[in-house]
C-alpha cells in the first residue's frame, strides 16, 4: 500500500540513513515500512531450531511477533509461563544465555546507537552477554537526534510510561514519582525503581550479534 502520509514519507526518508548508521558500528540493521515487514524479517532471522525468549516488550507484541512464535512450535522460554515469582525469576534468569533474544529499545539515536534502561537488569544482561543473537524491533517514534536525546527520551518518556504499565498490576499504585506525576524525578525508590541500569549501545561485538530492525511505523513508548 502506497505510503502517503508525512510521518510515513519522513519515517522512509530516515529509517534507511539510521540502518546505514547501525551497519557502519557492525549490527545488521534492517528498515522496514510496515510492522508486518517487521514480523516477517524477524521471522526470517530467527533460527527454528534454538530456544527463544524475549523481555516484556510492547514493541514485539504490536508486531504479532510473540504471538507467531507461541504458534508455531518455537522452543521457548516464556516469561508468562511463570506460575509463580520464582518462577518467573528462573525464566528470566535462563533467558540470559538463549539462542535468539527478542527486544526493543527505549531510545535509537541517528548515528546508530541504543539506549536502554532496565529494573533489574535482565534485559540489557540479555543486550550485551549471553544470547547468540538479539533482535531489537524499534518503531521510529524512538529514533532522536543524539544519543543524549534518546537518554533522555529514555529516562522521561519510555520510563515514566513503562511505569504507568506496571503501576497498579505489577506494582503498589504511586510507588515511584513519576507514578504518581508521569514525569521522572530522578528517584532512587528501593525495590521499584525502573532506571537502575542504563546501558549505551554503541557498537555490536561481535559483528552482527545485534540485529536492529526499525520499522517506519509508531510502535511501543
Ligand atoms: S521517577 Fe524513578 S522510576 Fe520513575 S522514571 Fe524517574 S528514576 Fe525511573
Amino acid at each position: 500500500m502506497e505510503r502517503t502520509t508525512a510521518k510515513e514519507k519522513q519515517y522512509d526518508k530516515l529509517g534507511p540513513r539510521v540502518a546505514e548508521a547501525f551497519r557502519k558500528r557492525h549490527f545488521d540493521a534492517y528498515y522496514c515500512a510496515t510492522a508486518q515487514e517487521a514480523l516477517e524479517k524477524a521471522v526470517e532471522l530467527i533460527p527454528k531450531e534454538g530456544v527463544v525468549s524475549w523481555a516484556g516488550s510492547e514493541t514485539i507484541r504490536e508486531i504479532g511477533l510473540v504471538d507467531y512464535i507461541r504458534k508455531n512450535g518455537y522452543e521457548r522460554l516464556d516469561q508468562e509461563d511463570g506460575k509463580d515469582r520464582a518462577e518467573f525469576m528462573e525464566i528470566t534468569r535462563r533467558a540470559t544465555t538463549c539462542d535468539t533474544y527478542l527486544m526493543s529499545s527505549n531510545g535509537i539515536s541517528e548515528d546508530g546507537q541504543l539506549i536502554n534502561i532496565d529494573r533489574t537488569g535482565n534485559r540489557v544482561a540479555a543486550l550485551c552477554y549471553g544470547p547468540k543473537t538479539v533482535i531489537v524491533v524499534a518503531g521510529m517514534n524512538k529514533v532522536v537526534k543524539t544519543p543524549e536525546d534518546a537518554l533522555a527520551r529514555a529516562r522521561n518518556v519510555a520510563a515514566p510510561v513503562n511505569m504507568a504499565r506496571f503501576a497498579g498490576r505489577v506494582f503498589p499504585e504511586g510507588c515511584t514519582p513519576c507514578a504518581v506525576t508521569g514525569t521522572c524525578a530522578d528517584c532512587l525508590t528501593e525495590q521499584y525503581c525502573i532506571c537502575s541500569q542504563i546501558v549505551t549501545t554503541r557498537h555490536c561485538c561481535p559483528t552482527g550479534r545485534i540485529k536492529v530492525i526499525l520499522v517506519g511505523e509508531d510502535l511501543g513508548f
